[in-house]
């Protein structure tokens, strides 16, 4: 992956409609240049045996009709393909396909229809699917996290157990639970992996990510909850708590309030 670091990319296309995804591979030359735009590819390269630099040239016997040719006068003669060095190397569908299956996962596409529109089969489908949402983890469980929520926010939190992942580079333990939050109508989130979900754990997180959470656990940690299990739809709300009024009378007693 050492060439990636020389990558030097103009700001690419915004791609917004499928259309340009078709605009940007209709041959080989264009998609090579779409994927230099969107940093994939590099645009300049240097050997590796001999430090000089290299020269993008044709090739029509190759796959992907280019190659990287080595400058040296001292007939060095090293050569690379298009995809050497880049996370496309082991990849065997065309820039084409790829483009595509790329666009239809970030749009929320169906499987079946990435598989229509590219002609890869349905079981590389789910690779590349699952080698999306692999990159999505690796990149949230690699960000460093502040607080989110505070007065008059509202964070929603859950839990997910790590499998085994078949593109494993990140340093997830297999069977490692992740705790999440997400700030509603904001992009903040925090993600933290826990080793049990005890209690004491989840509240430690929370503690650490979410502001004020302590007040909000103890004020309203009990209504959320009450209000899930006894009125979701909020049509009985009022009778419900009626009801639980009276059957709790003997508990509540002490608690009922007296300023007025
Ligand atoms: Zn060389």
């Amino acid at each position: 992956m050492e060439e990636n670091k020389e990558t030097v990319s103009s700001s690419p296309m915004l791609v917004k409609t499928y259309g340009d995804i078709y605009f940007n591979t209709q041959d080989t030359e264009q998609a090579v240049r779409f994927f230099e735009e969107l940093g994939i590819f590099p645009l300049l390269r240097y050997c590796k045996k001999c430090g000089s630099s290299m020269r993008k040239t044709n090739d029509k016997s190759r796959k992907d009709k280019k190659k990287w040719v080595c400058t040296s006068m001292t007939a060095c003669g090293h050569v690379n393909t298009l995809r050497s060095g880049t996370w496309l190397e082991k990849a065997k569908l065309s820039f084409e396909q790829i483009a595509k299956i790329m666009f239809c996962w970030s749009h929320k596409l169906p499987q079946q229809f990435a598989v229509n529109e590219s002609g890869a089969s349905a079981r590389t489908m789910v690779d590349w699917y699952n080698f999306c949402r692999d990159i999505c983890e690796v990149v949230l469980m690699n960000q460093e996290y502040k607080k989110i929520g505070g007065e008059g926010k509202i964070v929603e939190i859950d839990e997910s157990k790590f499998g085994k992942r078949k593109y494993n580079k990140g340093k997830k333990v297999e069977g490692q639970w992740v705790f999440g939050g997400v700030e509603r109508d904001s992009d903040k989130i925090f993600l933290a992996s826990v080793p049990n979900r005890t209690k004491e754990t989840l509240m430690g997180v929370l503690e650490e990510y979410v502001d004020g959470i302590k007040d909000l656990y103890n004020t309203y940690f009990f209504e959320y909850m009450w209000r899930r299990q006894f009125a979701r739809d909020n049509n009985d709300a009022f009778n419900k708590l009626a009801e639980h009024i009276v059957l709790y009378a003997k508990d509540l007693e002490e608690m009922t309030p007296t300023q007025g």
